[in-house]
């Protein structure tokens, strides 16, 4: 039986409007003609939109996370050590808790080792810094995970020590990584409890569609067992899976021949499907790592000088780090690209973006594949991305969550001209935003606010639209995994629609 869903707001104009579906699909779109047919749905003078989309995000991480311990709530270190008491107290096995901040609490003080062990001497404790790249640990963790005081501190990390030389507990950078590595292996149920956890909380922000970009962080044939699995028992997003390349075509990966048959197995490509291959080129600025040209606040040049594309003879010096070398990067992309697989590469610095560009163009079909970030561009790479012709995907959130990080590093200057929505929507470049969810809550309206009204030291000019903001985390987040069928609710698409309250809708902006 048809639905005709009347007495809604269309969110472009704010007109009254009705829309006509059957079957999950849209028969008419919304109009303001007089419609007839179907059962009556009065939607109460609320906006209605289409779905949001979040195409470049970590589904599963964010499921897992949700069931962790949240510490996100507590404003001392002993309100951490209840809330972990009380975790402690009511399951089993490790305990690890998100979102610890020793910058919220007072003095500033971390948690200690022995104020974990003082909670359990027996159960590992993990807290992990929001930031994601630290943690604070208990000793049962600590040995649990192979640490003793004579363990050397990792290459690019430190086991943290207090005054009386000993291990406090806390784990810095690879030293966090290491113990994180060595916590028990996620199952399959697991996985799937996440995957359902992630969705539930994703489908209460409006999100309809989200594409998971690093499939096979853990294991590959788990996860997509799990994305199918999640799927048949009622994922309320539906999902899309772009692989991590190694986990394919690495030495240890599953190879191509496996890959097809993973995403044959995946029976319901409306709900969930394998879009294609995930690259990194580069890190992140925070850490000082994104390739960039030129050098970071207060710092050397520390990369190889090189020339910009398309100047061949001004060579200058680039800082950051390079994941692959530029003939590596651009022999891996082939081979995903060769295979028939949209590639997506992770470019923060524009340094990174133009070898990302190198290895697009190599492939023949630059057009198909995603640049994702692309945090810094000049206006000579904006015009090399318009005649080239990839998709690109910006967070705006970030902006909101990490412009401190960003002026650190970067500067005033250069920092106020990143993410450069404006101009690339005026090259006619296929745009779209999306979250990068866990590293940000990741509530679409707060990165459509921040596209359309950029944060105090931010370039005013590089706003958008709210149209544009809103097509932006809908219908373009829907073309860049190449789905034809949703993200407008035009006729014959998905009926994925979604309401906003008029206070949660931005029409003050
Ligand atoms: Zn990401």
């Amino acid at each position: 039986m048809a639905t005709l869903l009347t007495n809604f707001l269309w969110w472009a104009d704010m007109s009254p409007r009705s829309m006509l579906i059957d079957g999950g699909r849209v028969v008419v779109s919304p109009t303001s003609e007089p419609l007839s047919g179907g059962e009556v749905f009065d939607c109460g003078g609320q906006v209605l939109l289409p779905k949001f989309i979040d195409a470049h995000c970590h589904i599963l991480p964010t499921g897992l996370d949700l069931l962790k311990l949240d510490l996100s709530g507590c404003a001392t270190q002993e309100e951490v050590l209840d809330a972990v008491r009380d975790r402690v107290a009511t399951t089993e096995g490790w305990v690890m808790a998100v979102q610890y901040d020793q910058t919220k609490y007072p003095g500033g003080r971390h948690i200690t080792r022995a104020e974990l062990d003082a909670v359990s001497g027996s159960r590992p404790i993990l807290l992990r810094h929001y930031n994601g790249h630290a943690s604070v640990a208990n000793s049962a963790a600590l040995s649990a995970a192979g640490v003793n005081e004579e363990t050397p501190d990792p290459a690019g990390g430190e086991f943290g020590r207090g005054e009386d030389g000993l291990l406090n507990g806390l784990l810095l950078e690879t030293a966090h990584e290491y113990v994180w590595e060595r916590t028990p292996k996620v199952s399959r149920e697991e996985m799937v409890t996440a995957i359902l956890a992630a969705g539930e909380k994703m489908a209460d922000l409006g999100i309809g569609m989200a594409a998971d970009m690093m499939t096979g962080r853990f294991n590959l044939e788990d996860e997509v067992w799990a994305y199918r699995e999640a799927a048949r028992r009622g994922c309320r997003i539906r999902t899309r899976l772009y692989v991590q390349w190694r986990e394919v075509f690495g030495p240890k990966g599953v190879g191509l021949a496996r890959l097809r048959e993973l995403e044959a197995s995946l029976y319901d490509p409306d709900q969930t499907r394998i879009c294609g291959i995930k690259l990194f080129a580069d890190g992140a600025i925070g850490s000082a790592t994104a390739a960039i040209y030129g050098s970071y606040s207060g710092q050397e040049a520390n990369g190889p000088k090189v020339s910009r594309h398309g100047r061949k003879t001004e060579a200058e010096g680039t800082s950051g780090q390079l994941i692959y070398s530029p003939e590596k990067l651009i022999e891996m992309t082939r081979t995903a690209s060769d295979a028939g697989y949209q590639v997506a590469i992770h470019a923060i610095g524009d340094y990174a973006t133009d070898l990302v560009l190198d290895a697009f163009e190599a492939t023949g079909c630059p057009e198909r594949h995603r640049l994702e970030h692309a945090m810094i561009l000049s206006d000579a790479q904006i015009e090399r991305i318009q005649r080239l012709n990839p998709f690109v995907t910006f967070q705006p959130e970030f902006l909101m969550r990490f412009g401190h990080a960003y002026r650190l590093q970067l500067g005033e200057e250069r920092t106020s001209l990143l993410k450069r929505s404006r101009s690339v929507l005026d090259a006619g470049i296929r745009l779209s935003y999306n979250s990068d969810r866990p590293i940000v809550p990741g509530d679409p309206m707060d990165g459509i606010r921040t596209a359309v009204r950029r944060p105090a030291g931010f370039d005013q000019t590089e706003n958008v639209s709210l149209h544009e903001a809103v097509r932006a985390y809908t219908l373009a987040g829907a073309e860049v995994c190449g789905d034809t069928n949703m993200g407008s609710l035009a006729v014959g698409e998905l009926a994925d629609y979604q309401f906003l309250s008029p206070e949660r809708w931005p029409d003050s902006l």
